[in-house]
């Protein structure tokens, strides 16, 4: 069965006019999540990977067990005032507002092969900031995995130099 079938649209959420994609109930079925993962690390097999790392919260659900099924670390990127130790900011715009992701600093050696995960690709402004934080230290970004790209968004032209990889898509 496709993923598709495992992914629950909610209409106008979190605002009116956005279709959610849902992927709790698809991480509710321990085989297709599974599957899932599976899949995406099939994906990206060619590629010499040291790290990979993961927007909170669900890039955490993604790029978790992939860096386990790798035998990779697993690097959190999360909301600025989250991470304990010292940390590297950048700042992105959302519709209304910016917001700040951060990345301890010490994360990512010079040097080092980093595959960025989340659930979805969007308008790619997430990861845009994910890449910029990574090549700020000196970190070599291989590619970004998702597990949707919600395709009219064009988010991959935020991500001109990166090889983009999706297990599904929608319009
Ligand atoms: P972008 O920065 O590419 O515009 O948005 C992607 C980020 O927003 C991802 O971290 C993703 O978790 C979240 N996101 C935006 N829309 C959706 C959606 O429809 N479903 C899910 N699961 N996440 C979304």
């Amino acid at each position: 069965m496709n993923f598709k079938d495992y992914i629950r649209v909610i209409p106008d959420f979190p605002q009116p006019g956005i279709s959610f994609k849902d992927i709790t109930t698809l991480l509710n079925d321990g085989a297709k999540y599974r599957e899932a993962i599976e899949e995406m690390r099939k994906m990206i097999a060619d590629l010499k990977i040291d790290l990979i790392a993961g927007p909170e919260a669900r890039g955490f659900v993604v790029g978790a067990p992939l860096a386990y099924a790798l035998g990779v670390g697993f690097v959190p990127i999360r909301k600025k005032g989250k991470l304990p130790y010292d940390t590297i900011e950048v700042s992105y715009d959302l519709e209304y507002g910016t917001d700040v992701l951060a990345m301890h600093s010490d994360a990512v050696k010079p040097g080092q092969n980093v595959l960025i995960a989340d659930d979805l690709l969007a308008t790619g402004g997430t990861i845009a900031t994910c890449v910029d934080l990574i090549r700020q230290v000196g970190g070599n970004v291989v590619g970004a995995a998702f597990m949707i790209e919600l395709q009219d968004l064009n988010g991959r032209a935020k991500l001109p130099d990166v090889e983009v990889f999706t297990l599904t898509q929608y319009p």
